[in-house]
């Protein structure tokens, strides 16, 4: 095979041994890399209701075929596991020399299964694997073990850590690379936790197998160069993300006070121009000269790498307007490894539950200090923050009253930082997301309030799949960022001519569009064979506030979302995926995509059919 290692390297930390297992062309084919591997992978490898914090459910760590070449923003990997905070497939990505190390080593995912009796390093260097001494590393945060394994193993190692937070089995908890990156938001820093694994540091020195490396190296070059050209470039340069702040604002999509509204009084004080002010250094992941990671000095003159997402959730969510102090939570979030989303959206939440007089701890919106006393408790599980380290679902269950109305998530997930009192397609895109609300798989927004707000329609539910396909599809199974495309206009017609040079393999949008449908429909599969009869299409519903509690400021005041148009967005939604009207896929459905044995285990674990 070209482009594809063909290894996957299996880790049985139980028993210390590491086995290279090869993989044939069809599941490269069928599957790409990334999360359709890791999706593949727990299907096949996870019996159904194992616990997520057991030594048998699986942590994955994998990469694509285009992972790793000198092609634009290729440094990522996915990591992914049966999530301990939704109880669904959980995946997320990270932007970190270890994907590029990982694939160099010739291998495109590691597989980790058991758990290791005390705290381990897993290190990989090329072929020799071994098990390592972590004792003296549990308990630091992800800063200081970085410090501590790249003065070791250098400076482009590959190194993956989690912090306290995994260490405590916070059910948010993320894994961290190079300072600030991180990933995994549905809890997969808690599934290393589980297997005490508090690092892997990979080191690879092979070349990646090209099915023609002249004209991929030739088309790299021309690829960077393009990206240059691009009339957003500068900008981006200068904000990154952070442009988003503004827009928002604008817009009524800055999610504010719990996402009760959509407008913030303090957003410019938080934004783009803010941070451009106050920024200290530039980075980026791996093989991207687009380098969207703006670091400012935070309110302890420490180094923290801001963008939009954890900005919204961490500034206007729990009503702080003061950008070093954000900077400030958002490193310390990065510091226990807990991802900034959930960590923003349970924050807010526990503020309106302490208006509310559900909770008797005094956490008012935007008290800075009970933020950062709140951020702590959680990443030790200390009082509240024991209640709240399991999700603002499972919290809304314990506060009682009408709490769950107003527990901003979809699936079990935290949703992410874009209000939906006004964006049908956006709340229909979190709804359906393959992970809980997340708005990587289609960031339908800014396309939504371009072409109006109030219409729930066909064409609606068509550019939500659309994007589906692109960025959650090709994009997480390539293993490459997306923001090129999605910031800057570079054109998907690059990416089949970078598979062909890769792997040999002419592979058109049509048929990549298909494995991103294979995907899809395997993933929603594996909740569906989670959740048994509990399944129902209820899952696939926004929050109750948004249906329910009007925007009271801005622009937009009185705006909410309609249940019976949503509804029938969401039928829409069901037939065009080929899914009945539960959202669970049809035997045609699974058949046509050639997940035959998946409908035979599925039917047998839900009889959906005779
Ligand atoms: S655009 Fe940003 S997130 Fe994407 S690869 Fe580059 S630095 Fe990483």
């Amino acid at each position: 095979m070209y482009g594809w290692n063909g290894k996957f390297l299996r880790v049985n930390l139980t028993k210390h041994k590491a086995v290279v297992k090869e993989y044939d062309a069809s599941m490269a084919r069928n599957f790409l890399g990334g999360r359709g591997f890791a999706a593949k992978i727990l299907w096949d490898e996870l019996k159904p209701d194992v616990d997520p914090l057991s030594p048998e459910n699986r942590l994955i760590f994998a990469a694509g075929p285009l992972t790793g070449f000198t092609l634009p923003s290729s440094g990522k990997l996915v990591v992914a596991a049966k999530s301990p905070l939704t109880g669904g497939y959980g995946d997320g990505n990270i932007g970190t020399y270890a994907a590029v190390q990982m694939r160099k080593a010739s291998y495109d995912a590691i597989i980790v299964e058991g758990k290791a009796e005390t705290p381990t390093i897993l290190l990989v260097e090329d072929s020799t694997i071994e098990f390592l001494d972590a004792k003296e590393l549990w308990g630091l945060n992800t800063f200081e073990v970085e410090d501590k394994l790249r003065s070791v193993y250098g400076p482009t190692a590959g190194i993956l850590t989690i912090g306290q937070g995994g260490e405590n089995l916070v059910k948010f908890a993320n894994i961290v690379s190079q300072k600030g990156r991180g990933g995994g938001r549905p809890g997969m820093g808690a599934v290393m936790g589980s297997k005490n694994l508090k690092a892997v540091v990979i080191v690879g020195s092979g070349e990646l197998p090209a099915a023609y490396p002249k004209d991929l190296k030739e088309l790299g070059a021309e690829a960077y160069r393009e990206v240059l050209t691009k009339p957003n470039y500068a900008f981006w340069k200068r904000q990154g993300t952070m442009m988003t702040i503004e827009w928002s604002q604008e817009n009524s999509v800055l999610p504010t006070y719990n996402f009760s509204e959509g407008i913030f009084e303090d957003a410019e004080a938080i934004g783009g121009f803010s941070m451009e002010k106050i920024k200290s250094s530039q980075r980026g992941c791996p093989n991207c000269n687009m380098t969207c990671g703006n670091a400012v000095k935070d309110a302890d003159r420490k180094e923290s790498e801001l963008d939009y997402e954890n900005v919204a959730m961490l500034g206007s969510n729990i009503g702080v307007g003061n950008l070093k102090k954000v900077a400030a939570l958002n490193r310390m979030a990065d510091e226990f490894g807990l991802d900034t989303i959930s960590l923003g959206n349970v924050i807010g939440f526990a503020m309106e539950a302490y208006e509310k007089g559900l909770i008797k701890e005094k956490i008012p919106w935007g008290d800075y200090k009970a933020a950062r006393a709140l951020i702590e408790d959680i990443a030790y599980k200390r009082d509240i923050g024991e209640t709240l380290a399991e999700g603002v679902r499972f919290a809304a269950e314990k506060f009682g009253g009408n709490a769950n109305r107003w527990a901003m998530n979809v699936k079990g997930l935290e949703i992410s930082a874009y209000d939906c009192h006004a964006a049908p397609a956006m709340a229909l895109s979190y709804a359906t997301s393959p992970i809980g609300a997340h708005h990587k798989d289609a960031w339908v927004i800014s396309w939504e309030v371009r072409v109006g707000r109030d219409r729930y329609s066909e064409e609606k539910v068509d550019k939500v799949i659309e994007f589906q396909r692109i960025r959650g599809g090709f994009f997480e199974c390539a293993t490459v960022c997306r923001l090129p495309w999605v910031e800057l206009g570079f054109e998907l017609e690059w990416y089949p001519k970078f598979l062909y040079a890769a792997t040999g393999f002419e592979i058109s949008w049509d048929e990549l569009n298909i494995i991103a449908d294979r995907v899809y429909t395997l993933i929603r599969a594996f909740w569906v064979r989670e959740y048994g009869k509990k399944w129902s299409r209820e899952m696939d519903f926004p929050p109750a506030r948004w249906f329910e509690e009007p925007l009271t400021k801005g622009n937009l005041k009185g705006a909410k979302l309609d249940r019976a148009k949503y509804e029938v967005m969401l039928n829409m939604y069901y037939r065009k995926r080929g899914w009945d009207e539960r959202g669970i896929p049809t035997k045609t459905t699974l058949e046509k995509l050639g997940l035959k044995d998946v409908a035979k285990q599925l039917n047998k674990r839900v009889k959906l059919w005779e």
